[in-house]
């Protein structure tokens, strides 16, 4: 279990042995905060068949091994790694939820990234969540709660899983192997540690590391080969750039090396370069990315 995680996990753990834990969670926080690891956490434990009135696993018992094996049979888990969430996967869902526990115990749905719900699929869980059955319990995650229907907010306790101790992912990020002295934009994403270790794993902190100086000097940038070739290789990336963008921008108006005109033309050639990213099917990423750079570099030139 990562660190970070085990104030909530210890917050759930308690309001179990309560009594109160609800029947549906919703956990919700940013992208690469751990709150898959968190639910498939609590999914262990609400399997367990050992310890089954305080919630947590024994790593022994037949259901933990089952568990380990990824082959739980109470265990069904849709996960985040297709686009969108259709209501056939949660017809199978419900299906599930209906038929008795194999092992005797609970039976517990993993739900990740709920905001990829159609609208027929969410509709179709909609009545699950409303009638809630003994033993049966739905764990889902969501990296933005504004996409969230009321209706099916209405229905499940909210956990929000946040970073309170800057210094303790400090030290984790430094466990990992990433030289925290080398890159000076780390901290911002401290609340992302998952996101930090991806990057680690993909060797993509130096592409990070170049488009963070690429951002802070676009008005000397003629070539931006490089930078395209790392946002074709991770087009996540993109959101990254723009976010160093944005930041650089507000530095430069603190230095007085930007007016607030020409700041705010910069944040409009962002935020078109952003909607055209997410709108536009087919956008030739070489010429928009060019297109921003020019856009950014009159922005900072003229009076
Ligand atoms: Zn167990």
């Amino acid at each position: 279990m990562y660190p970070w995680l085990q104030v909530f996990q210890n917050q759930l753990k308690e309001s179990f042995s309560q009594a109160r834990f609800h029947h549906a969670q919703l956990l919700y926080g940013l992208e690469g905060i751990g709150k898959s690891a968190l639910a498939t956490n609590l999914a262990n434990a609400l399997l367990c068949v050992n310890t089954q009135d305080e919630m947590r696993q024994c790593g022994t018992c037949k259901s933990c091994n089952l568990f380990n094996a990824q082959s739980h049979p109470d265990l069904f888990i849709l996960s985040a790694e297709q686009n969108s969430i259709g209501v056939d996967e949660v017809r199978a869902l419900n299906e599930f939820i209906f038929h008795s526990a194999q092992q005797g115990g609970n039976k517990v749905v993993v739900i990740e990234q709920i905001e990829k719900m159609t609208e027929s699929a969410t509709n179709a869980l909609l009545k699950t969540l409303e009638e809630p059955a003994l033993k049966r319990y739905i764990l889902m995650t969501c990296d933005d709660l504004s996409k969230i229907k009321a209706t099916i907010l209405s229905r499940c306790n909210k956990v929000q899983v946040n970073i309170s101790d800057n210094h303790q992912i400090q030290s984790w990020v430094g466990q990992q192997g990433i030289n925290t002295a080398l890159y000076p934009w780390l901290e911002n994403f401290y609340d992302q540690p998952l996101l930090l270790q991806r990057w680690l794993t993909h060797g993509s902190l130096d592409e990070v590391d170049n488009m963070w100086k690429v951002a802070h000097d676009i008005v000397r940038i003629s070539d931006i080969a490089a930078l395209d070739n790392s946002l074709s290789k991770d087009p996540s990336l993109l959101n990254v750039f723009c976010r160093f963008l944005m930041s650089a921008s507000k530095q430069q108006v603190m230095n007085g090396q930007l007016n607030f005109i020409q700041y705010q033309h910069c944040v409009a050639s962002i935020e078109k370069f952003l909607s055209d990213h997410h709108d536009v099917l087919g956008l030739n990423r070489t010429l928009s990315l060019s297109n921003l750079v020019f856009g950014l570099q009159s922005a900072m030139k003229q009076d």
